[in-house]
């Protein structure tokens, strides 16, 4: 039993009756059992605000002539001046060990009121610095896995798929927003045409969730490149360093979904732990 640990679930779904909120309920169940505390933030019946506006800027504006979200934010995060609903998520956020992020897939994306969290919760300075983001990020110690469920067939989003390489989908969520921030991204939990599967295998799935649940710390993470592999300056242009693209050359699969260096993606490389470096 894992003792002591503190859970935070993110769960984007409107109605209390989908798939979604079950399997934020059988989250909840499940580590509560192992002994977690677990917060919720339940977005839609919170009415959490998606939108970044300057109301989320207390006290002073410094630049209102010429208003400008990142700096802006930036300094308010420093000087305690974000508006209170962005405060108190940033303070379960930065409790948490796990964090879950249950939604349904919207457009081949997240829902707009947890793309809306994303964008007002991860302040410049509290989630990411220039000097501090992907492996160095303020989140490098917590964990992060998104479950969502999605109308479309598992076939659709295989690499042959009309809808395309789900590995390709999930790369600007776990490389672009989470990764970004530091965290250890775990292999996402995906429920493919959850409104097409059969009763009795949805009490399947919930079971298997909350069966991974029990042992998720203990998972290893998605690899990404590592910082070390790219010149990190802007005369380096940020590219990987070119002893890490002769260690890759004579490989048949680029290193990561998007460090594909123009060769054929690595198999499951957003979905599978430690399929990078093949
Ligand atoms: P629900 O329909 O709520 O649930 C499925 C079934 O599970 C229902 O029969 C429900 O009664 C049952 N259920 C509920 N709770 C439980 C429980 N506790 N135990 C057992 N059964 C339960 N899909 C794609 O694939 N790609 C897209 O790009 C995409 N874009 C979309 C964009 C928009 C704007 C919208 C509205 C939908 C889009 N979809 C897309 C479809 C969407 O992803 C699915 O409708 C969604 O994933 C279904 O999840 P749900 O929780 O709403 O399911």
């Amino acid at each position: 039993m894992f003792v002591g640990k503190r859970a935070l679930v993110v769960l984007a779904h409107p109605e209390h009756t989908s798939f979604n909120y079950g399997m934020k309920e059988a989250a909840v169940e499940a580590l509560e059992k192992d002994g977690w505390e677990v917060t919720v933030s339940d977005l839609y019946t919170m009415k959490f605000n998606p939108l970044v506006s300057r109301d989320d800027i207390t006290e002073k504006i410094l630049d209102p002539e010429n208003f400008k979200y990142g700096p802006e934010s930036m300094n308010a995060w420093k000087e305690g001046r974000l508006s209170e609903d962005i405060v108190k998520e940033q303070k379960k956020l930065e409790a948490a060990d796990l964090v879950i992020f249950q939604y349904p897939m919207f457009w081949f994306g997240l829902p707009a009121m947890l793309k809306g969290w994303f964008d007002r919760v991860l302040t410049q300075g509290f989630a990411y610095t220039l000097s501090s983001m992907f492996d160095n990020g303020p989140f490098k110690n917590k964990k992060a896995v998104l479950s969502f469920t999605t109308g479309g067939l598992e076939s659709m989003y295989s690499p042959i798929g009309i809808n395309g390489d789900v590995n390709v989908l999930l790369w600007p969520i776990q490389r672009g927003i989470l990764n970004f921030c530091g965290f250890q991204v775990l292999e996402p939990q995906i429920n493919f045409s959850i409104a097409h599967t059969p009763p009795e295998k949805r009490s399947l799935l919930l079971e298997a969730w909350q069966a991974r649940l029990s042992k998720i710390m203990e998972e290893k993470p998605i690899s990404f490149a590592a910082n070390e592999d790219f010149d990190l300056s802007f005369a380096g242009g940020f590219v990987l360093k070119k002893e890490v693209l002769e260690n890759n050359s004579s490989k048949k699969y680029g290193l990561t979904v998007g460090q594909h260096a123009g060769k054929a993606l690595p198999p499951d490389n957003q979905v599978k732990a430690g399929s990078t470096r093949l």
